[in-house]
């Protein structure tokens, strides 16, 4: 699409984070700049379909773009964190880590029934992260039909595992 070699020139890599071998994907340079900050949410607010009454997004990056998405939508905003994180009663979703487990929580009355949900991270790589997030969301009563990312990693697959959970997804580079 327009101005997707304007978002991925602003995106740097850095090798070996947080661990040898990691070749870390770094939206700070995106963001730092004016320009790619707005290419970054205007991209994202562009692949949306339909109305959306809340943006949820990841901790920790997921932060960056909700809020600016959300406004865009006429839409609000949902914070899911790291268990122990959010100070009233809570739901909660595990998933699956290299090693271990991880958990995730939002507020448990964050959604209102039927609330359609954008959900929102700053890259895609396994999907185990995001695909928790729709779980927990459809467990909180939300519509959950749509995700967007800066960035997509195609080839681990959580783009299409995504999409078989029945969400449409977008991404501003691959
Ligand atoms: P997944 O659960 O899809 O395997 O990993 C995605 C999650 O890990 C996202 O919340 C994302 O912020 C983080 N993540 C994994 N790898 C990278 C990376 O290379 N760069 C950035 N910025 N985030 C990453």
């Amino acid at each position: 699409g327009v101005g997707r070699h304007e978002i991925a020139r602003r995106i740097r890599t850095i090798a070996d984070f947080p661990k040898p071998g990691i070749q870390f994907r770094d939206i700070t340079t995106l963001i730092l700049d004016p320009e790619g900050l707005r290419l970054a949410v205007d991209g994202m607010v562009g692949a949306v379909q339909g109305p959306i009454d809340l943006v949820a997004g990841i901790e920790a990056r997921g932060f960056v773009f909700a809020p600016a998405v959300a406004l865009a939508l006429g839409a609000g905003v949902v914070l899911i964190r790291k268990d122990g994180k959010l100070p009233g009663a809570t739901i909660a979703e595990d998933y699956a880590l290299e090693y271990g487990t991880d958990r995730i929580a939002i507020h448990a009355d964050a959604c209102t029934p039927g609330a359609r949900v954008l959900l929102v991270d700053d890259l895609i790589a396994t999907g185990g992260t995001a695909r928790a997030a729709v779980r927990l969301l459809r467990k909180a009563g939300a519509t959950v039909e749509q995700a967007c990312f800066a960035i997509d990693l195609p080839d681990l697959g959580g783009a299409d595992a995504l999409r078989a959970d029945g969400i449409t997804v977008s991404a501003l580079v691959a």
